[in-house]
């Protein structure tokens, strides 16, 4: 039996009164992309930090290729990458220092260091603006440099919140491209929440459609438009969000 990439169980997270997290379950299998998708305050970012190990849930139990989150958060930590919703910092860094400073971070000797930041590099498709300091960049390109960082340096699971949002059509594009095409050459899995219907159809082998922090459907998009009789996504989601 092949393991899980991420096995999520019964996982319950409650801030103060909000029950952000409801008994939420799920696996992702090695080499898949895994779309998590649903509403404002559906529970997305909150599931998404307790798999990076960012925060404790109240309760339930996250695998990481059969490592236990809660018991080894340190080796879980070697074998992700975290994209946040939103992030900011190092803004007196220049994006190449930046990539370098985390390639660093990651790598094991120097030549790895070399092969992390030209992937960066590539990623980011910053070109001559790498040599700028981040806080001279637009929200985009900003988030051009996280993405590049998230993905350079080969995590065996990716963990990407909204990975193109605030990304204009052309890199969105890319962006899409960069993910399909690292999980192809290099086996990575990626697990990745988004608001784009499109962006997960075509990217997703599944997804699963969060409502109050549970999942209300769940399989690859082929599959939940035919079950829900939708000719998109969209319409799935309309479907279940009516009937919850
Ligand atoms: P969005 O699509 O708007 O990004 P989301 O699905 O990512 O939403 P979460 O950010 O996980 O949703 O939020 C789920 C619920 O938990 C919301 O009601 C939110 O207000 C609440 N919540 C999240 N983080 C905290 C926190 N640190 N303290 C208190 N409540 C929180």
């Amino acid at each position: 039996m092949s393991m899980a990439a991420v096995e999520v169980k019964d996982l319950v997270k409650v801030f103060d009164r909000i029950k952000a997290v409801d008994g939420l379950s799920f696996y992702v299998d090695e080499g898949e992309i895994y779309g998590l998708v649903g509403p404002n305050g559906a529970g997305k970012t909150t599931t998404l930090r307790i798999i990076a190990t960012l925060i404790s849930p109240t309760s339930g139990e996250v695998k990481i290729f059969g490592i236990d989150a809660s018991k080894k958060p340190e080796k879980i930590r070697e074998l992700i990458s975290y994209l946040p919703e939103e992030a900011g910092a190092y803004k007196n860094l220049t994006g190449m220092e930046y990539l370098r400073f985390m390639a660093k971070l990651c790598s094991r000797n120097p030549a790895e260091t070399e092969e992390m930041v030209e992937r960066g590099i590539s990623i980011s498709g910053l070109g001559e603006r790498l040599n700028d300091k981040i806080k001279t960049y637009s929200k985009g390109m900003k988030r051009r440099l996280l993405i590049a960082r998230a993905l350079m340096t080969l995590p065996k699971l990716a963990i990407l919140d909204e990975p193109t949002s605030g990304l204009d059509v052309i890199y969105s594009f890319q962006v899409r491209d960069t993910i399909k095409r690292f999980v192809r050459e290099y086996g990575i899995t990626v697990l990745l929440s988004s608001h784009n219907m499109l962006e997960v159809e075509y990217l997703c082998n599944r997804i699963g459609l969060l409502s109050r922090g549970r999942i209300v459907a769940e399989g690859p998009p082929d599959e939940l438009k035919a079950s829900y009789n939708a000719s998109n996504l969209e319409e799935v989601f309309m479907r279940v969000s009516n009937n919850d």
